[in-house]
């Protein structure tokens, strides 16, 4: 079956800038991942700051050039694509950053900063933009009075507002939303999470959205992958995710949630050591260092990511014996 994004052993190295080795090292930010995402879809990554959540995205939509995969978008292979096609594809993805201060030119106004997208890429009359931008600006709840303004009078949710009008006007059907309440208070969190939600639905559309904090990418996602130095290491539905959690790092990762109920208690497990250097990522499966199930074989040998249940994948040799 054809998925409408599929990835598939996306690499994306940076070479080390110090020469302090004699091999060349890297930075695999993102390393062999694959996974698919269906049309309408949200599918969550989830995991630590700098395992490489934008990398990730930022590659798949070729903001910056992949070093080895391929990425499908509706069929179409984008990861290598030339140039001009690329330009066309563009229009159908679009991503939300985290921090809507620095992405958006203080010298612009809202009415700019929305229809630049259009200039680029429409040939419509001007009097059509600007119908598509008070359109737009309505949908997601930016006053038209606005129009005028300059970023530095709003308030952050109100710029993550625009930023999200920015990405919609071209009516993308796929969006990159890489931590976009991170920066938020979190009084408005929720209303620009619940925008988002609305959105989608209103315009049919599927989201790859990245958070390091999971309650987020409960609330939102439909699917969720977990990922760790550059890898995945989980991926399940959900709910699966939650009650049936496999790999020990997404068990670390759910039990330090906060629970709300003070009488409901939850065991902590606490993770041990600092998040191993991405230069020099240990062999076998990158978790080993930190994992209080690990055993020899672990630090020798890669798990792959495999299926174990229905829909739900892991990289862990604790489940190797489940695969005969
Ligand atoms: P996350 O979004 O999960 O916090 P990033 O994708 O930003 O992680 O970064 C993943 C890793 O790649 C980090 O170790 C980071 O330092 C490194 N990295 C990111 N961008 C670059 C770059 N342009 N050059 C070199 N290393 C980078
Ligand atoms: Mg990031």
């Amino acid at each position: 079956m054809d998925h409408f994004v599929e990835v598939k052993n996306l690499k994306k190295y940076y070479p080390a800038k110090k020469k302090l080795f004699k091999e060349r090292q890297f930075v695999k930010a993102v390393d062999d991942v694959s996974f698919f995402i269906d049309k309408g879809e949200t599918f969550g990554v989830v995991g630590e700051s700098g395992c490489g959540k934008s990398t990730l995205c930022k590659t798949m939509i070729r903001l910056i050039e992949p070093s080895d995969g391929k990425v499908f978008f509706d069929g179409k292979e984008i990861a290598f694509c030339s140039k001009e096609e690329m330009r066309l594809m563009r229009q159908k993805m679009q991503i939300v950053f985290q921090d809507p201060y620095a992405s958006l030119n203080p010298r612009m106004t809202v009415r700019e900063l929305i229809k630049a997208p259009l200039d680029v890429f429409s040939d419509e009359s001007e009097e059509q933009k600007m119908e598509k931008v008070y359109e737009i600006m309505s949908l997601v709840g930016l006053n038209k009075e606005f129009i005028n303004k300059y970023p530095h009078e709003f308030s952050g949710g109100q710029r993550q507002r625009i930023m999200i009008a920015r990405a919609l006007i071209l009516k993308p059907e796929f969006v990159c939303c890489d931590e976009p309440v991170s920066a938020l208070d979190v009084s408005v969190r929720a209303q620009v999470l619940n925008l988002m939600k609305e959105l989608q639905q209103t315009l049919g559309l599927t989201y790859l959205f990245i958070s390091h904090d999971l309650s987020v990418v409960r609330y939102l996602c439909d699917r969720i992958a977990v990922m760790y130095l550059g890898r995945i290491v989980e991926i399940a539905d959900k709910d699966e995710l939650y009650d049936n959690t496999l790999h020990p790092y997404t068990q670390c990762l759910i039990s330090s949630i906060p629970i709300p109920d003070p009488d409901v208690k939850r065991d902590r497990i606490i993770l041990e050591g600092d998040v191993p250097s991405p230069y020099n990522p240990p062999a076998g499966c990158h978790f080993h260092t930190r994992c209080r199930f690990a055993t020899e074989k672990c630090s020798k040998s890669y798990p792959h990511l495999r299926e174990i249940a229905p829909r739900h994948f892991v990289a862990c040799h604790l489940y190797d014996e489940k695969e005969e």
